[in-house]
């Protein structure tokens, strides 16, 4: 089978279950664990924040994330196809007293005069107050599309001045990183609170980071305690994002190569993939998904008419064009 359901399906490699073995490990809730301190350290260094926090989700991060910038009864705002609006199962408003209000853009870009007519200032007792604006770079739901630096900058720019926090949703900043060379460091500093995952295109089996100043990671790390987030010898899984983070990155190119190979077999113009996610329109698409399962093709149904391929780790050169020929028949 290959399976192109999700970059989440990956397996650790060889290498990287070494490096898990072997990691040295310490309580984590006791913050002795020297492999998740020096994760966390290195990878608030990548974005130019203060301070980072290992969790277990990306979800968790988000959460965590989102609820240090938002106070109960305030809102944020998103892409109405944002995963923290649609995938996280309405957390920030079960666990947060979040609300959130959207904006819609067929590629999950930022629409700046949108967010401008939807931002509401404090008005005392009338009106939600808005606190931040979160933008998700990859996007997934929009077919993995890349956000352009100059927009996330004129956001930051317009949130600075109205008072509001901006969130980065960067699951896949990863890969928005080496599909366009944008340096880390630069999507780090339009965001006062991120989070990123190592278990998507990274292929860590678990793990994600809350990004942000020192007083929102201390105040996090308290949530994440009270989540049910606090984990002990976690080292183990910190090392495996340690190995990807200096193994797995710019491979990611490869990724997007495959993912434009599948796009053109599937008759979706290549120029429109940014990453390693395609969005294939089927009217057929549950039917699309049973064919391609039977010819060894795993894709995601994730719309009643939207087949999605994701490229990841575990596919290679020959997987992606076997699974093109497959797809192209269908
Ligand atoms: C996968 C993903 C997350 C987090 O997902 P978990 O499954 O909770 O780790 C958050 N945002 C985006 C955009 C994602 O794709």
């Amino acid at each position: 089978m290959i399976d192109l359901r999700s970059d989440t399906v990956t397996q650790p490699t060889e290498e990287m279950r070494t490096a898990m073995a072997r990691a040295d490990v310490g309580d984590d809730v006791y913050g002795e664990d020297p492999t998740v301190l020096e994760l966390q350290e290195r990878v608030a260094g990548m974005f130019g924040h203060e301070d980072a926090l290992f969790t277990p989700t990306g979800s968790m991060a988000n959460v965590l994330a989102v609820r240090s910038v938002v106070a109960p009864g305030q809102e944020v705002l998103c892409e109405a196809s944002a995963h923290i609006a649609r995938a996280e199962l309405g957390a920030h408003g079960a666990y947060s007293g979040v609300t959130m209000r959207t904006w819609m853009h067929p590629r999950g870009q930022v629409d700046l005069p949108a967010v401008q007519t939807l931002f509401a200032p404090e008005m005392g007792p009338f009106f939600v107050r808005t606190a931040a604006i979160s933008v998700e770079n990859s996007h997934n739901f929009a077919g993995g599309a890349v956000l352009p630096l100059a927009d996330l900058r004129d956001l930051r720019d317009y949130a600075t001045g109205v008072g509001a926090a901006v969130h980065l949703d960067g699951a896949r900043i990863w890969n928005a990183h080496v599909a366009t060379g944008t340096p880390l460091s630069e999507y780090g500093a339009i965001a006062d609170v991120m989070a990123v995952c190592l278990s998507k295109g990274l292929g860590a089996p678990v793990g994600s980071l809350m990004l942000g100043s020192r007083d929102a990671i201390e105040e996090a790390r308290v949530w994440r305690k009270r989540m049910g987030g606090g984990m002990r010898q976690v080292g183990i899984l910190a090392a495996a994002g340690l190995h990807a983070l200096a193994h797995h990155v710019e491979r990611l190119a490869d990724d997007h190569a495959h993912a434009k190979l599948l796009a053109e077999a599937c008759g979706v113009d290549p120029e429109t993939v940014d990453t390693n996610i395609v969005v294939v329109p089927r009217a057929d698409a549950a039917e699309v998904v049973l064919r391609a399962a039977e010819a060894g093709v795993r894709v995601a149904l994730v719309g009643p008419t939207v087949v999605r391929l994701v490229t990841h780790l575990g596919i290679t050169r020959d997987d992606a064009e076997r699974a093109a020929k497959v797809l192209a028949s269908l």
